[in-house]
């Protein structure tokens, strides 16, 4: 249920370098754009995190309102193992080691990818296009650059000239805060550099050799498509030449999203993006969790407990809630002793998610109204809104709602009357919680069996215990157990509910 008036969100924006009130081009509608996977393999943890932070913003920015167009690409061709301007094609390269197409290749991990974000329950955006898909578009873009004199052609291949960018009166640099002398200094090294006027100048398009095998006809060559130029076509097609929202993580800022920009501008005399944000990195001791430096996981291993840093199996949602328990913008160490906490925390939360959904007002005569927990519970709520209002700051959201359990799991073990509240405030605390832990935070149950076999059980127990049969009590209890379940069996009452 979405909650119909906008809240006053601020997004810490890293082109102003501070947190901006939220404002679209045109509400109530939202364009938001974010990099999506390259995908030569299978996804991992840090990936999802990245993901995960955006489809947070995607859930919220719809619950408070707003209609989103979300659009976020499939890298399937130019992405080149180093992140550079030379070498192999990173989809290229894997289709030649497993001797297979690269078209092969792009299925299998989109395949995957797809797999993995329905596992973490992420929700898919409204439009995936793929690069390859966009070939006319990208060389329609370069073509318009080189006639704007904002790109020229060397040996087949063509490169944005950063010096007549800047020259335009433009800052190559701006977004990432880099300086052009150091940019250079770095650069001098590398090699490929002969083509290029200026050794900053970025490749739109560039010639193939004839062992690279994912080449297409061009006016300038047979050859491939820049990585950077993928996401300018595919985000002003999709959005239009200026959007709301363009998202990544932060090891995209440069070069990835600096050159977008100067694409966009370039293109359009307009700067592409209002709001560029980052999410911070996923890391393992300390160190950016990635694919190349071997410190990888895989939603796999986690999900079966099968890697020698895990001793035991986490769910996807335990790793959500692990995530989220964490701002977008700080970094987040992996560690198995981090996901044991989270493990506990979240199986809080799902009990008191079972719960809120079965607790029903009941009016009493005679009870008093309790006006300190009665503000308390509207304070939470508030500060629930106000801190995901806050860059989406889920940590302090979480929080909030660990309060409104406190009050749930009270009415629950009737310590707290309904009535105490009155039906107004009792419905909005169950309905919130409810819209909060599904809506907004995107977590789920997830029991081995359905709610009717577990209550079924459970009234056998009850059967069973009346007839004093101990014996299959105790084997009710470990069906339950087996599931990462338990029998709360007090003088309140007889429920079954998730191991905490
Ligand atoms: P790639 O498939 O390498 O293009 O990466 C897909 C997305 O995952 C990009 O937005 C990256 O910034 C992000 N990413 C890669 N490694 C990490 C990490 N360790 N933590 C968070 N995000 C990451
Ligand atoms: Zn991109």
């Amino acid at each position: 249920m979405a909650e119909t008036t906008y809240q006053p969100l601020k997004v810490y924006n890293t082109l102003t370098r501070k947190k901006d009130l939220f404002v679209p081009i045109a509400a109530p509608y939202v364009g938001m754009y974010v990099c999506g996977p390259t995908v030569y393999n299978n996804v991992h943890l840090g990936n999802v995190r990245t993901f995960l932070s955006f489809d947070i913003l995607f859930r919220y920015l719809t619950h408070i309102g707003y209609k989103v167009r979300y659009v976020r690409n499939i890298t399937d061709v130019g992405h080149l193992v180093g992140d550079g301007e030379e070498g192999e094609d990173k989809i290229g390269k894997m289709a030649k080691l497993q001797k297979v197409e690269p078209m092969e290749i792009v299925q299998l991990y989109t395949n995957d990818f797809h797999d993995v974000s329905a596992m973490f329950n992420l929700l898919p955006p409204s439009i995936e296009p793929t690069a390859t898909g966009h070939l006319i578009e990208q060389i329609e873009a370069v073509q318009s650059l080189i006639d704007k004199g904002m790109a020229y052609e060397s040996n087949g291949s063509v490169y944005f000239d950063i010096t007549k960018y800047n020259a335009a009166g433009n800052e190559y640099g701006k977004l990432s805060g880099r300086v052009l002398e150091d940019l250079l200094n770095e650069t001098r090294e590398l090699d490929g550099q002969a083509e290029k006027r200026n050794p900053l100048d970025f490749a739109l398009w560039k010639k193939a050799s004839p062992e690279h095998i994912m080449q297409w006809n061009s006016p300038w060559s047979r050859g491939f498509p820049g990585w950077h130029l993928e996401c300018t076509c595919m985000s002003a097609k999709y959005l239009g030449k200026q959007f709301d929202i363009h998202g990544g993580g932060m090891d995209l800022k440069f070069p990835h999203h600096e050159c977008e920009i100067a694409q966009g501008t370039a293109l359009t005399d307009v700067t592409p993006v209002r709001y560029w944000m980052h999410t911070n990195m996923l890391t393992v001791n300390g160190q950016k969790m990635s694919k190349s430096l071997g410190n990888s996981f895989l939603p796999a291993e986690l999900f079966s407990g099968n890697h020698e840093l895990l001793d035991q199996a986490y769910s996807p949602m335990t790793v959500r809630f692990f995530m989220l328990q964490s701002q977008y913008r700080s970094t987040l160490d992996f560690s198995n002793d981090a996901l044991k906490a989270a493990h506990k925390g979240y199986k809080r939360l799902a009990n008191g998610l079972r719960v809120s959904k079965l607790l029903t007002y009941v009016h009493e005569e005679g009870i008093e109204p309790d006006e300190a927990k009665k503000a308390d519970i509207e304070k939470s709520i508030e500060g629930f809104y106000a801190a995901m209002n806050d860059d989406l700051n889920t940590s302090v959201a979480f929080a909030n709602l660990f309060s409104l359990l406190k009050y749930i799991n009270m009415l629950n073990m009737g310590q707290l009357k309904p009535a105490a509240l009155g039906e107004a405030l009792f419905t909005r605390l169950k309905d919130r919680f409810v819209v909060f832990y599904e809506d907004v935070l995107g977590l789920k149950e997830e029991p081995a069996e359905g709610h009717e076999v577990l209550d079924g059980m459970l009234n056998l127990y009850r059967e069973y215990k009346t007839a004093q049969n101990y014996e299959k009590v105790d084997q009710i209890r470990s069906y339950f157990k087996q599931q990462g379940l338990v029998i709360r069996d007090t003088k309140v009452k007889i429920e079954w509910a998730y191991e905490e």
